[in-house]
């Protein structure tokens, strides 16, 4: 890690590619040194990590999923042979499964950069919600919250009520945890007789683990004042990605390497394609390179307003496993629920066939052609929405009597049959 967390924000995109490359070298380097596992690894692939360089290279190492990680940690415990035995770990999680993960460093910066993104610094007292229990979460945000300069209320699990007075009485002003968990804490204080905005000087939210609702920060924001962001990563790789104050994408770390991959091969797609984000982390304890977090999301190549030329992850658009694909492109219902929200006057339903050697993308709607509703501007329109969200286009709309899509039903259906 540079000296300030917020290093290499402004790098330019060849500059941050060799860097991350050579760092992945020295990773590979240093792993094939201290890692009985990643040295098994790298002489069944033949790559050599001294002649490691391009993006084809990254591909001849597995992605390993977090099954894979457990049945390795079972068969040689505890850390199946990821970690160099005689690296100095200053603490060890635990996630379920169990997995064992070693703390990689206590100078590390995890989350520094959302947290300093989101406008947390050296005047702001934090509740800091995660579970300091086992679990990696609590004390690594905590050490995030610590190097932008915030004061740090460990609160963990406690109660609702016991959070609602150490805000009242620290004078807290921002909130680190789950969405839900704020919006419990809310009711609490709520039901306790104090009106947020008046009584409370919490302003901000940090979120992480739990998607955050697009109804759920509209309440937060317009009836608590609250100014929300969103915080992801993974227990096994620690901060991947982290929202700036455009709200729209979330930025790549500059200590990992994201890839985004086909869940079935992990070949490396490009930029605006759905598949799995697959992280490594840097670092020269914890051996676990090309990770599949299992998480769909898609990049964001353009520019972002705020100045960081990261590019950004497209947020997540659900499990691989749930994703169909159409064309080599995969589509995820999360996807289609986007567009429903979007089209909100109608209901409609995404159904792939097969058509010769072509994969067809038929969109059922209800009612009749050409009747304007509420949120539908014509066939063109939803169709442009259509490609924006889900990256492949719509081969044909067909029309259906109101009422033949029952809302709960599945929103994509795969009708093709695979002999
Ligand atoms: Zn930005």
């Amino acid at each position: 890690m540079a000296d300030g967390f917020d290093a290499w924000e402004h790098e330019d995109a060849e500059a941050r590619r060799a860097r991350k490359f050579s760092r992945m070298r020295a990773m590979l380097e240093d792993g094939y040194r201290a890692s009985s596992r990643m040295r098994r690894i790298l002489d069944e692939t033949g790559l050599k990590p001294a002649d490691f360089s391009l993006a084809a290279d990254l591909e001849r190492l597995p992605v390993i999923s977090r099954e894979t990680l457990i049945q390795w940690e079972l068969s040689e415990p505890p850390y199946g042979g990821l970690v160099d035995p005689a690296a100095p770990v200053d603490r060890i999680f635990i996630s379920p499964g169990p997995v064992y993960e070693p703390h990689l460093s206590e100078t590390d910066a995890l989350w520094a950069r959302a947290y300093h993104a989101a406008g947390i610094g050296k005047a702001d007292r934090v509740l800091n919600a995660f579970s300091y229990h086992l679990v990696a979460a609590g004390l690594t945000f905590h050490g995030g919250l610590r190097r932008v300069g915030a004061t740090v209320v460990p609160s963990g699990t406690a109660g609702a009520q016991s959070q609602v007075e150490l805000i009242r009485d620290l004078g807290i002003t921002a909130y680190t945890g789950t969405p839900s968990f704020l919006m419990a804490i809310i009711r609490k204080a709520e039901e306790m007789g104090y009106d947020w905005r008046k009584d409370f000087r919490l302003k901000r939210a940090c979120f992480a683990a739990e998607p955050l609702w697009p109804s759920l920060r509209e309440t937060f924001t317009r009836d608590y004042g609250l100014d929300t962001y969103q915080m992801y990563g993974a227990t096994e790789v620690g901060d991947v990605a982290y929202e700036c104050r455009e709200k729209s994408g979330w930025h790549v770390c500059e200590e990992v390497l994201v890839e985004i991959c086909d869940p079935e091969n992990g070949r490396r797609l490009p930029a605006g394609e759905l598949g799995q984000v697959v992280v490594t982390r840097f670092n020269d304890i914890f051996f676990l390179m090309r990770f599949g977090t299992g998480d769909l999301s898609r990049l964001i190549e353009m520019p972002c307003p705020c100045g960081r030329t990261a590019y950004r992850l497209d947020g997540i658009a659900g499990r691989v496993g749930e994703a169909v694909k159409v064309r080599g492109m995969f589509v995820a219902p999360s996807q289609i629920q986007r567009l429903a929200q979007r089209f909100s006057g109608k209901s409609f339903r995404v159904h792939v066939r097969r058509e010769g050697d072509r994969d067809l993308l038929v969109v059922r709607v209800e009612g009749a052609p050409g009747t304007p509703v509420d949120g539908w501007a014509g066939d063109e329109e939803f169709k442009r929405g259509f490609r924006e969200i889900c990256t492949v286009g719509v081969d044909r709309l067909e029309w259906v009597p109101q009422g033949t899509l029952a809302a709960t039903d599945r929103p994509l259906v795969d009708e093709r049959e695979w002999r």
